[in-house]
């Protein structure tokens, strides 16, 4: 059937709504007809609902019986890129389309009429005749600079009527854009003065330009150490984009801590970007996502869900520290945004820089095998060196029970302060202790409704469960024998580490930064600005201090405990913990003073420990590539998780086992399926976990044997089944 562009009043069409049907609704198209891809408002039962006109209906039923549109709403249609980017990434994840569209429709107030208004401000044209009340609404317009007004503001501040506005619209004299309070960003300009790059930095950047005047889709690989000024690098790709008329997005993890990148891109094109992220108020993301839509955002610094924002003219996607866990979404539609960058570029001919020093396997062997390319800058900008790393074999230093601060850290940390410079000492765990115990009975204290342990927390005051969000008090007694006064933290967590820092340097000035400590991103934020300029002696942190913070006065990064990682029996653990270390390492000496990093470990001779040490990538990246060659695994076979869940773990656990024997579908494509097993943390907010793995040659269609197998299925009483295209652990 062709797809018509306008579908006039009365003709079907299909519409797409965010609710959880498998299919698209029929309706008539409103009076005054409709694009493909409005957003409109439709009846669904008694109620109504946004959705998007996806093309033609199909008027299988009774044509009478069939509702009309309600309304047209006042945004732009959805992109017909935007639409074939959800089908396609709905594909990819197995994930109903009404959930796609979701994520696409995060705008606040879509669908709000009062927030829907249109605006007018002064256009280009040139009135085909004056008259006096047309005077007097230039005038209002002029006088009043960047604002823009509604209908009826505009035309009382001017005293005419408002078909006097309409009149200039018409000519482009007054232009009438889509909402009241969209002030427009200051223009990014590309041209102003760069850094002057190295010749490396100047080669790469280069390559970077030369991608993006092809104007066609590819992606590469920026790889280079911590400090090697990939930042700057990439920053360069962004201007040319902006040369070309086109969009950039920048992808960060931790998005929330951005002040300093922010700071960066101001100073490189004079005004601050857009920014989309959990953090930015309700009024703004409106603005962003309309802005976006318009072709007035240039560039946007977002968190993965700024994907989805409705780019116009889309050149550049920068995906930074590309191997960050953080950017493969959980909950809800489960995707990685580093891949779903890659989709998006590739359906609207944009470029894809992936950052990073220790990149994903995954792009590495893409890289590999030629699919993208691969730009690397081999040492750190300008005077300063990686740091040396050096392990701390825990085995031999002596230090009294629950401390954690070997002797030797002690010492180095000590060396540090009389230069008066900084340390950093790294534990990759929130709270005061993992582990409560009952000194008497034995009993660890779990959370109720997950597989998991309570987590003290010192700070809150409370016990946390980390998979739930569940807090409770800390008991006096241990709720299986009763038993009072017994209960004693076993383990570190960051609290932890920092009572045992200010034992140990009593005068020290110590920050500690973990996520769960302060009220807000924003309170974060100062203290780490506090920090950059130098406002501690000793700073106790989290993964959260790993990522991309510029610390010029840091020159020691010591690491509690380098064996967290490896232990567990996730065939990623070993690339994590590589990937993890060598980043919090990078952390030290990043201005003209060198820097060190010290890692306690138990197990020195461990190869993961000895790669970390030594810094031979290639080798480690090698040895890991052969590893999961051999076993079939992602990158080099394909992987996808079923989770089942629901209150009854048998019904649970008979669904997976039913399905592990109706396999024909993925036996068809020589896949084989793993389990059911218990998921990764068996039990979440009371819901058994169950998960069968699927595993198949490179090259099978996955999905496709994926949706025939599970779409039998009748899920009854409160089962639920989610679908994992690749997972993070295997
Ligand atoms: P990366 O992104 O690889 O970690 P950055 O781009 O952040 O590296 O660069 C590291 C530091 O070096 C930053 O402080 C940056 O401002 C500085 N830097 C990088 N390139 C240059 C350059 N060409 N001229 C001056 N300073 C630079
Ligand atoms: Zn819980």
């Amino acid at each position: 059937m062709p797809d018509p562009e306008f579908f006039d009043q009365g003709d079907l069409v299909a519409v797409l709504t965010t609710q959880p049907l498998d299919r698209l609704l029929d309706y008539k198209a409103p009076e005054g007809g409709c694009f493909r891809g409005a957003f409109v408002e439709v009846p669904l039962g008694p109620r109504k609902v946004m959705g998007v006109v996806w093309g033609p209906g199909q008027g299988d039923f009774d044509r009478s019986r069939i509702r009309s549109v309600i309304r047209v709403l006042d945004v732009a249609p959805m992109r017909d890129e935007m639409r074939t980017f959800l089908g396609r990434a709905a594909d990819y994840t197995l994930t109903p389309m009404s959930m796609m569209l979701r994520l696409a429709t995060r705008a606040p107030g879509l669908g709000d009429p009062q927030s829907m208004r249109k605006v007018y401000r002064l256009g280009e044209g040139v009135p085909d005749r004056q008259t006096d009340a047309r005077r007097r609404v230039l005038e209002v317009l002029r006088e009043y600079g960047g604002l823009s007004f509604t209908l009826k503001e505009l035309a009382e501040m001017a005293g005419v009527t408002p078909t006097v506005v309409k009149g200039l619209v018409k000519q482009d004299v007054v232009r009438e854009e889509d909402s009241p309070r969209d002030l427009p960003y200051p223009h990014l300009d590309p041209d102003l003065p760069s850094k002057d790059l190295s010749d490396d930095q100047a080669t790469a950047a280069e390559t970077l330009r030369a991608g993006l005047q092809s104007q066609k889709y590819g992606t590469t690989l920026l790889k280079g150490v911590t400090g090697s000024g990939k930042t700057e690098v990439y920053l360069e790709a962004v201007a040319e984009c902006l040369r070309l008329g086109k969009q950039a997005l920048v992808l960060l993890p931790e998005i929330a801590l951005t002040a300093e990148f922010l700071t960066r891109i101001e100073a490189r094109f004079g005004a601050r970007p857009a920014e989309w992220h959990s953090g930015v108020t309700m009024t703004e993301r409106r603005r962003v996502w309309r802005m976006v839509g318009q072709g007035d955002a240039q560039v946007v610094v977002g968190a993965r869900s700024s994907l989805f924002l409705p780019f116009r003219h889309l050149g550049l996607i920068i995906v930074d520290e590309e191997h960050d866990t953080s950017y493969k979404q959980e909950d809800g539609v489960t995707y990685n945004a580093r891949d779903m960058a890659v989709l998006r570029s590739a359906i609207c001919g944009a470029r894809v820089v992936l950052a990073s020093a220790t990149p994903s396997l995954e792009s590495w062997a893409n890289a590999d095998a030629g699919k993208y390319e691969k730009i690397e800058l081999t040492s750190r900008f300008g005077a300063s060196v990686m740091p040396e790393m050096r392990a701390i074999d825990m085995r031999v230093e002596s230090m009294p029970a629950s401390t954690w601060i070997s002797p030797t850290l002690r010492q180095a940390v000590e060396d540090r302060r009389a230069k008066g410079e900084q340390s950093l000492l790294f534990i990759n765990r929130r709270g005061y202790a993992p582990v409560t115990i009952c000194r008497a009975c034995g009993h660890q204290i779990g959370c109720d409704n997950c597989d998991a342990r309570m987590v003290e927390h010192r700070f809150l005051k409370r016990l946390m469960c980390h998979q739930c969000g569940e807090t409770k008090p800390m008991p006096d007694a241990c709720p299986s024998c009763e038993v009072e006064g017994k209960l004693a933290p076993v383990g570190p967590g960051i609290e932890r580490l920092a009572e045992e820092a200010l034992e140990t340097f009593p005068d020290a000035n110590i920050a500690t930064l973990s996520s769960d400590m302060f009220g807000s991103a924003r309170a974060l934020k100062a203290k780490i600005e506090e920090i950059a300029e130098g406002e501690a002696d000793i700073i106790i942190g989290t993964q959260l201090v790993a990522k991309g913070h510029n610390f010029p006065n840091l020159t020691l990064v010591g690491v509690i405990d380098a064996d967290l990682g490896l232990q567990g029996s996730d065939l990623r653990a070993a690339e994590r913990t590589f990937q993890l270390m060598r980043q919090v390492a990078g952390r030290a000496g990043r201005a003209e003073k060198p820097g060190q990093a010290l890692l306690q470990t138990f197990q020195p001779e461990h190869p993961v420990i000895r790669a970390i040490l030594s810094g031979d990538e290639n080798g480690f990246w090698s040895a890991e590539a052969a590893e999961r060659q051999a076993a079939g695994v992602p990158p080099y076979g394909r992987m996808a998780g079923i989770v089942l869940s629901g209150p009854d773990v048998a019904a649970v656990f008979d669904l997976g086992n039913a399905m592990a024997r109706n396999d024909g579908p993925l036996r068809q494509i020589g896949a084989q399926v793993f389990g059911p097993a218990p998921a990764p943390i068996a039990r979440i907010r009371g819901r058994h976990r169950v998960r069968l793995l699927v595993k198949a040659d490179k090259g099978a269609p996955i999905q496709d044997a994926i949706a025939r197998w599970i779409a039998p299925l009748r899920l009854t009483g409160d089962l639920r089944l989610s679908v994992d295209i690749d997972p993070q652990s295997f």
